[in-house]
């Protein structure tokens, strides 16, 4: 007996069933905040209430292998563990990101941030991290591969918990109707986790006076899912939002480190943007990036860290013997690297060769985040030949990866109230939350998770760059 199983084919509901389904979705959605800035409204970005709509969103939980779920569960610490050791080995980072500097002005300008810390002797004691590692599962190979490691303003972690409770809501009113537990559902404290480690934080930085900032975009669509976060800091820690342009303005060092900002000191910051290059127009941001970094302010991420996240260096953390170098415990190691896809870099001729034969089984990917940037398919052959011409130098900006096949499975993907019946493919999202002071640690877990979805012919993911929806996993 197959007792887990679910026998829901979507392919057998009727419409007038899933209209239905779709409705109480979307009333759930809109009482709960699971909603976003509607872009047809102008101040949907900037003022709260005003032009919502709710969140791109999958009506049904996705299927996901409960093995696979608990080895994602299981390695998130250790991935934690490992950011932490890469962010002291400053050499580590400037050396792997050495040539991308030269290709690559983004990588090149937070790297003079970094190594104007190490000429000023910085140390960060207070260290916290707010990660999100992504995977998909291969459908040739049976193993779960990561896509990434996310260092930096790490998205979903209030919508997180909340389409999990959708999920869970919807399969208590229609599970039977649909053959569904909603105890397979697993429980998702994403969004409290990461507040319990941004307060743990500020608890390190003893002083009861001091501020929690929120580094934001100054226009910013969803803001709700950063709003749920600071709902459950705000009553008990005083929060300040502001955009980088504005710390550059309001903020000043003090001769001790202290970071004063609109004339409060700052104990914590917490990055919800600055993670691309859009995020600083003019050198107003990259002064307010610095300003902050020179700090004695606990930063989520420190430029260590962040750079840690960066896609070169997980190529590099894949080169044979590098994990050994950070990592101690052979198990721990042999778990990472089971997560580990094909990666390389782009002086490495035989794999050039391969890639411009058989570009459908490579991403090509740049140093950046936020999704939308990647190149698939012909482009990558064509990008491949395009930098062999233009010689040794530009071809450090990107990296290349294996491609990893997921299954494919039937979804309805709700929209702006509409519902699509779609092949999709998922990409399960592990949050991890990471605090130590010195070598006390004081937090390092797992800290729920998010899954995305998106039809499969699509290549790029992102759910706020609006190729995929939010989604939860149903265990089998
Ligand atoms: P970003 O930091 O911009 O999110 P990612 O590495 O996560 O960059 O890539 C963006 C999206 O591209 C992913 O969400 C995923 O959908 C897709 N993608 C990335 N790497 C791969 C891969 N190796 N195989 C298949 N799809 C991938
Ligand atoms: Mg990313
Ligand atoms: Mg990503």
């Amino acid at each position: 007996m197959e007792s887990h199983k679910p026998m829901f084919q979507v392919e057998n509901f009727d419409d007038e069933f899933v209209q239905k389904l779709v409705y109480d979705a979307l009333v759930w959605c809109s009482l709960h905040g699971l909603v976003v800035g509607d872009k047809t409204y102008q101040k949907s970005g900037t003022v709260p209430g005003v032009g919502m709509t709710h969140a791109p969103i999958s009506l049904l939980p996705t299927q996901f292998p409960e093995s696979y779920w608990k080895q994602a569960c299981e390695v998130a610490p250790i991935f934690n563990e490992l950011v932490d050791r890469v962010s002291l080995d400053a050499k580590f980072i400037q050396d792997s990101l050495s040539r991308t500097k030269k290709a690559d002005i983004f990588t090149s300008r937070l790297l003079d941030i970094h190594s104007k810390m190490l000429e000023s002797n910085k140390k960060e004691d207070i260290r916290l991290g707010l990660h999100r590692s992504d995977y998909m599962l291969d459908e040739e190979t049976k193993s779960l591969l990561q896509i990434e490691m996310n260092t930096i303003s790490c998205s979903f972690p209030g919508f997180g918990r909340l389409v999990t409770e959708l999920h869970q809501s919807l399969l208590r009113s229609h599970g039977d109707h649909l053959g569904l537990d909603s105890e397979r559902v697993p429980k998702n404290t994403s969004n409290s986790q990461f507040a319990d480690a941004m307060a743990k934080a500020w608890l390190e930085y003893n002083n009861p006076r001091a501020v929690v900032m929120i580094v934001v975009q100054p226009d910013e669509r969803n803001m709700y899912d950063q709003h749920w976060l600071s709902s459950v800091l705000r009553e008990k820690y005083p929060l300040l939002y502001l955009s980088l342009a504005e710390v550059e303005t309001e903020g000043s060092v003090q001769e001790d480190g202290t970071l004063i900002v609109d004339g409060q000191e700052v104990s914590v910051v917490y990055y919800r943007s600055g993670y691309t290059p859009r995020d600083y127009p003019s050198e107003s941001e990259w002064n307010a990036r610095l300003l902050i970094e020179q700090s004695s302010a606990v930063k989520c991420p420190s430029i260590a860290y962040h750079l840690a996240g960066t896609k070169k260096i997980q190529q590099e953390l894949a080169k044979p013997g590098v994990l050994e170098r950070f990592m101690d415990n052979k198990d721990d190691v042999a778990k990472l690297r089971k997560c580990f896809a094909g990666l390389w870099s782009l002086d490495d001729p035989e794999i050039i060769k391969k890639a411009i034969e058989k570009p459908e089984l490579f991403v090509m990917k740049p140093q950046r985040e936020g999704g939308g940037n990647n190149i698939y398919g012909d482009d990558v052959r064509e990008n491949l030949l395009r930098l062999q011409k233009e010689g040794e130098e530009e071809n450090a900006a990107y990296i290349l990866m294996q491609r990893i096949f997921p299954k494919v499975s039937n979804v309805f993907l709700v929209r702006e109230g509409v519902y699509h019946r779609d092949q999709a493919i998922s990409e399960l999202g592990i949050y991890g939350a990471y605090l130590r002071n010195k070598e006390r640690v004081i937090i390092n877990e797992q800290s729920g998770y998010l899954m995305r979805t998106k039809v499969s012919s699509s290549d790029e993911g992102g759910v706020a760059a609006g190729f995929a929806v939010l989604d939860s996993i149903y265990l089998n």
